[in-house]
């Protein structure tokens, strides 16, 4: 429990450092692409915004957005100027709160009653106790969900005081969209299934909540990844860079401050 207190404690420190003014109306997902070497990663990373924790929203082509594990809802000054406010898809990893808050999604199900809601059973039967339905999934399965192809991949560690027991069915996804792959791996260190994930880009784990720099090089590693997007960094700049340096030379990578897209090498 110490340990989901202490991510609940970044949930409320980024929340507070996320309330900044923003300008409404802006193209989904629109980003800045500051260097002229970083095109290929713009174009891979486009209408794709990591908001903060493990909070990454997706902008269909042809429209439509997917979400997962939101916890800033519709009126956040950062969803807002990323112009990512509208789902039709919503996916959940684990039931910790820095994953998954039941009244941010009665806000976008206010919104919009039609937005497709999925996550693991545990939090499907706490979403339940709220008045919200959710679809049910499993582990290394691949479902259709909103026109969507999503695919996904157990979440745990090995270390039980890590508190993600693999027995939980809790889950990472990997969506098809926009014709690449991306995987947002949730809360894990690395597991075997990753290496079959045929991800594009990986979005892991970084810091906090029982991940570390080195599993999360191992995760990147293993997903074979030709990008890599650390999230859950716990808004750490030096450990993101620390990070990204002991990637394999031939991946890319970026991260995200303030939903603003930092590309690296
Ligand atoms: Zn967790």
């Amino acid at each position: 429990m110490k340990r989901n207190l202490t991510c609940s404690l970044l949930v409320a420190a980024a929340l507070a450092a996320s309330l900044i003014s923003a300008s409404a109306g802006e193209k989904p997902g629109k980003m800045n692409c500051p260097m002229a070497d970083a095109k290929a990663k713009c174009k891979v990373l486009k209408g794709v915004v990591h908001l903060r924790d493990n909070d990454v929203r997706f902008a269909r082509k042809g429209g439509g957005m997917v979400f997962v594990d939101p916890t800033a809802g519709p009126t956040d000054p950062l969803a807002v100027k990323a112009g990512l406010v509208k789902p039709d898809l919503i996916l959940i990893t684990h039931p910790h709160g820095d994953h998954f808050q039941p009244a941010v999604l009665q806000e976008y199900l206010q919104a919009n009653p039609q937005v497709i809601l999925a996550g693991p059973a545990e939090v499907v039967k706490l979403a339940a106790e709220k008045g919200i339905t959710m679809q049910t999934v499993a582990t290394n399965q691949t479902y259709q969900l909103a026109g969507v192809e999503v695919s996904t991949v157990p979440a745990y560690f090995e270390n039980p005081q890590a508190k993600h027991p693999q027995a939980g069915g809790w889950v990472g996804y990997v969506l098809a969209l926009n014709g690449a792959r991306y995987y947002v791996t949730g809360d894990t260190g690395p597991v075997p299934e990753m290496a079959a994930t045929k991800a594009d880009v990986i979005f892991p784990l970084l810091s906090g909540c029982g991940g570390n720099l080195p599993d999360a090089v191992k995760m990147a590693e293993l997903s074979g990844a030709k990008f890599v997007v650390p999230v859950h960094t716990s808004g750490q700049v030096e450990t993101i860079k620390k990070y990204v340096g002991q990637l394999p030379k031939e991946v890319m990578s970026a991260y995200y401050l303030d939903a603003q897209l930092n590309p690296t090498i």
